[in-house]
């Protein structure tokens, strides 16, 4: 007979078993009375959206060494934020990560509101981030969805409605599991439980704790869910880049509107990216501009994008028409997004 999943059964397996991570207070230390830093867990919470627990461990631990409060933060520089964070992506999200800092600061005097409904009223802070954030924070009972706790849903309950339309009843069945006690430590167990046992492929069903609970297992199914929806295949766009390296090392660069694809961020000049051929497109420079042989590929969230790169070498005396030259000293490519920096890559041979 099939056992009905408890939390009880998955707590005793976080409590041996849960991950170690930068922005988490372990099962013994919180028994212990040790309560996790929001401001900690909101930061790592905006990093880790679309990205890997493995992608963002470096970033966090820069970011909380250099601006260690949220007081910090919010007085940082735009710049020096949006340099930190490039290579993250989805940079909408450093922009906002620095307004709800800002707020945070201004009008809650350094503390961050403890209930989903007052947290999502910040900037940048969707229904799935202040849940996470309420229960890991402030242990409210709050239900978290992310990626891994769909996919220990559809297979727990054996739930066939492919994903998007399924997050609904997904969530449900996640929120009947949410116990009063311990909600924190539950939410986290579950994303546990995701992302080391339920895997998306050869889910460890032997050492699972809710294996006999695990009606996706019971009846054979658990490797073939959740289903999906088919994605549509993502269209190519196409443009131009143009490196200028000046003759004593200083390069042109333009910073992007704060709206819009990379808003805000340092990148090369160049022109729009549309579908179709590579649109027509004056150089940001006087120059004798060479075209590199192979193109920067990148490959956004609705697209895949296909870069020609043109670089050239330019005297001291010429003006740009789009951009500034920063300095040699002041040029840290590290604080370009992945696509740019792939374009500077490109021309460096790399
Ligand atoms: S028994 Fe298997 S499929 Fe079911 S929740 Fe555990 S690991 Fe996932």
């Amino acid at each position: 007979m099939r056992d009905e999943p408890r939390s009880e059964a998955l707590l005793e397996w976080y409590d041996r078993h849960a991950r170690v991570l930068p922005w988490r207070v372990g099962p013994a230390d919180h028994r212990a009375g040790i309560r996790p830093d929001p401001y900690r867990v909101w930061l790592s919470e905006i990093m880790l959206q679309q990205t890997t627990v493995a992608a963002v461990k470096d970033y966090f631990a820069r970011f909380t060494t250099r601006w260690p409060t949220v007081e910090a933060l919010a007085e940082a520089e735009d710049g020096a934020v949006m340099g930190e964070w490039a290579g993250l992506g989805y940079y909408a999200r450093a922009r906002n990560l620095l307004k709800c800092a800002r707020v945070v600061a201004e009008d809650f005097e350094g503390r961050f509101p403890d209930t989903v409904e007052a947290l999502q009223k910040l900037p940048g802070i969707g229904p799935y981030t202040a849940g996470a954030i309420a229960a890991i924070a402030f242990d409210r009972p709050a239900v978290v969805v992310d990626g891994n706790v769909e996919r220990v849903m559809a297979r727990l309950f054996d739930i066939h409605t492919p994903l998007p339309a399924a997050k609904p009843e997904l969530t449900e069945r996640a929120a009947s599991l949410t116990p009063q006690t311990r909600p924190g430590d539950h939410a986290q167990a579950v994303m546990d439980l995701g992302a080391t046992i339920c895997t998306p492929r050869n889910p460890a069903c032997g050492i699972c704790p809710w294996r006999d609970a695990c009606l996706g297992r019971i009846n054979g199914m658990a490797a073939e869910l959740p289903k999906k929806t088919p994605r549509k295949p993502k269209p190519i766009r196409q443009g131009t880049v143009y490196i200028a390296r000046r003759i004593d090392g200083a390069f042109l660069l333009e910073r992007r509107p704060d709206k819009g694809l990379l808003g805000g961020m340092l990148g090369w000049p160049g022109s729009d990216w549309t579908e179709g051929d590579v649109p027509d497109h004056s150089p940001p420079i006087r120059a004798e501009w060479k075209t590199l042989p192979a193109e920067a590929r990148h490959t956004f969230t609705h697209f895949h994008l296909r870069l020609r790169v043109r670089t050239a070498l330019v005297p001291l005396d010429r003006t740009p028409r789009l951009g500034e030259f920063l300095d040699k000293d002041a040029f840290r490519p590290s604080d370009l997004p992945t696509v740019m920096r792939k374009a500077f890559d490109l021309m460096n041979g790399a």
